[in-house]
């Protein structure tokens, strides 16, 4: 919860005025009985035991200790309810693990058991109840309207507390549900205990308090499970949702903000190795992205280092457990950290930092799912990875490098789109094929013949350089995208590209005798061109224009020219 400086000075304040000189009133002049300092040094002990074991049920945090400060109010009165009341604080502020930060969570619930325990006593003493008083229909009547005062003003406080700092509350939400289910037991028992111990004595509290604890244990083993339960589902669907995902900065991205929704974490850093050299790969600090650098040598002589030599996800519980090997990125109020090391094909590839600014925030739990979310996460990189160069495999010819033809019918197709689209003036072709290919593979042998086919690319794809998209068509027949290119311009490329050819010496292996040899040999090749949407505003008759206009107007016309394609 967000709650201003002014809000919390405020909650001092009205603590300091209300809750001190209202005690020393309460104790003057509530109504109350002689205490027996057995009997309520047990009720202060089961107060204790039962506040500090509250339940996780969906989202909210349940004390069922109620029913001990009933019975104690009905027997001794308002004083000593609310002193049982007040101590009940300790273990509550030792569950929320109290700090500088959340202290005034502390005053706020001292002053709100304190109007609860004033206002409940005050309510059914006019309403006519008399301390000690064993008359079933009195005890059953007071008490129930002593019980439903404590749920209405939590309640009630807690509402005028959330709206006056700014925070949106709803009068009445899930957790009403779960005060009133919590009153029909507290209530029975409450009422039971008073009775029991004023006839029987202290071993009415074995009867009645042995059995609550158990149940209390036994239903906060089920919540706990039902809490791992939860976040064991959260967690899977999560890892499916990073599968789906194809790229690694969307892995990136949806992995950090899904984790540090999903475990009460104020900041989240990937720390990664990269040959050797550590680095912040993302860090996202109170729900923003952030962008940090550090040097290597202070990464690596700090936690992320020690987790990555170690290798084994870690839990620190407070500053103290790390201060003496702080990371450089690390905000200094923080106190638990997770640090857990991100596994690649059984080598650390990253080191995942998760910290909040709330000592003992995580649990041993949290931190095998965390592991096991890091391992999604190394899968689901490793796999987009995968389809990346598989993709681009699929796009790419084995011997050249060049794109293939699949590639080139797809890029030809967008750039007519973009044509049609009117974000492209003219797009033209060449097509380009070596002259008497087959003569140089039966000179020198196919190896030859490869070895020139990879060297003829790599002088055309330097002389286009990003100008164009090339690609191998064929055999020996390559193709050159222009797009925003003009006839006459694709020409002049054509011809500069032609010379270039003519002009490269290629070295070729002779492998037919028994040693093999090396020699020089020079090439031509002719070339076609032609551009949309002057020929054509179609793909296909594109391609189909340039070859023609290689076959008729280059080869035909004797080879090792350039030729436009004409109708
Ligand atoms: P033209 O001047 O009329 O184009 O004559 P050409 O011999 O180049 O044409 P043709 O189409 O008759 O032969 C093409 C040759 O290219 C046939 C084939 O041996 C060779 N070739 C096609 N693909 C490859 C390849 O991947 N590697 C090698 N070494 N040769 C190839
Ligand atoms: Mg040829
Ligand atoms: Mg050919």
């Amino acid at each position: 919860m967000n709650i201003s400086v002014k809000a919390k000075r405020n909650i001092f304040i009205l603590w300091l005025l209300v809750v001190p000189l209202g005690s020393i009133l309460v104790y003057q002049y509530a109504p109350s009985r002689h205490v027996e300092w057995d009997a309520y040094l047990i009720l202060l002990l089961l107060m204790l035991l039962t506040s500090s074991f509250p339940f996780f049920i969906s989202g909210n945090t349940m004390f069922l200790s109620q029913w001990v400060s009933l019975a104690a109010f009905l027997n001794y009165g308002i004083f000593a309810e609310m002193i049982l009341m007040q101590l009940s604080i300790l273990p509550i502020a030792y569950h929320i693990k109290v700090n500088k930060d959340n202290f005034y969570r502390i005053a706020f619930s001292s002053l709100m058991f304190f109007i609860i325990s004033v206002v409940c006593g005050v309510v059914v003493h006019l309403l006519g109840y008399n301390l000690g008083s064993l008359e079933v229909k009195d005890l059953l009547l007071f008490g129930t309207i002593y019980a439903l005062c404590d749920v209405i003003l939590n309640h009630a406080l807690i509402y005028l507390r959330d709206s006056s700092t700014g925070n949106s509350p709803k009068l009445v939400d899930q957790s009403t549900i779960w005060d009133v289910i919590g009153l029909t037991i507290t209530l029975p028992f409450g009422i039971s205990l008073y009775f029991l111990e004023s006839y029987i004595g202290t071993i009415a509290f074995v009867l009645l308090g042995l059995p609550f604890l158990m149940i209390t244990l036994l239903v906060r083993l089920y919540s706990n499970s039902e809490k791992v339960n939860a976040d064991l589902n959260e967690a899977s669907q999560f890892g499916h949702e990073l599968a789906e995902r194809m790229t690694g900065k969307e892995i990136i991205d949806m992995f950090m903000e899904r984790i540090t929704k999903m475990f009460p974490i104020d900041s989240a850093y990937i720390v990664d190795d990269l040959y050797g050299k550590f680095q912040i790969l993302r860090a996202r600090e109170d729900g923003e992205n952030v962008e940090l650098f550090f040097a290597p040598e202070d990464l690596d002589n700090s936690l992320a280092g020690v987790i990555y030599k170690k290798g084994i996800p870690t839990l620190f519980d407070k500053q103290s457990e790390w201060i003496n090997m702080k990371p450089p990125f690390l905000a200094s109020d923080m106190q638990s950290v997770m640090c857990v090391p991100i596994y690649r094909n059984q080598k650390i590839e990253s080191i995942l930092v998760l910290a909040s600014r709330k000592k003992y925030a995580f649990e041993a739990y949290q931190l095998k799912m965390v592991h096991l979310l890091c391992s999604y996460f190394a899968v689901s990189v490793e796999k987009a990875k995968y389809v990346r160069n598989a993709l681009a495999r699929s796009e790419r010819c084995e011997l050249t490098n060049l794109y293939n033809y699949r590639y080139l019918d797809k890029r030809l197709e967008f750039f007519m789109e973009k044509l049609s689209l009117g974000e492209y003036k003219t797009v033209s072709l060449i097509m380009m094929d070596i002259d008497h290919f087959k003569s140089v593979n039966d000179t020198y042998g196919h190896h030859s013949g490869n070895i020139i086919l990879k060297e003829f690319a790599r002088v055309i794809k330097d002389e286009i350089g990003s100008n164009g998209t090339v690609a191998r068509y064929g055999g020996e027949e390559f193709v050159i995208l222009l797009p925003n290119y003009t006839k006459v311009e694709a020409t002049n490329i054509a011809e500069r590209l032609r010379r270039k050819i003519e002009q490269t010496p290629f070295m070729v292996e002779l492998d037919l005798d028994e040693v093999s040899q090396e020699e020089i040999i020079f090439i031509t090749a002719s070339i076609g061109v032609s551009t949309a949407p002057e020929d054509s505003d179609e793909g296909m008759s594109l391609l189909r224009n340039a070859d023609r206009a290689l076959y008729i107007g280059a080869k035909q016309a004797g080879r090792n020219r350039v030729a436009e394609y004409v109708r």
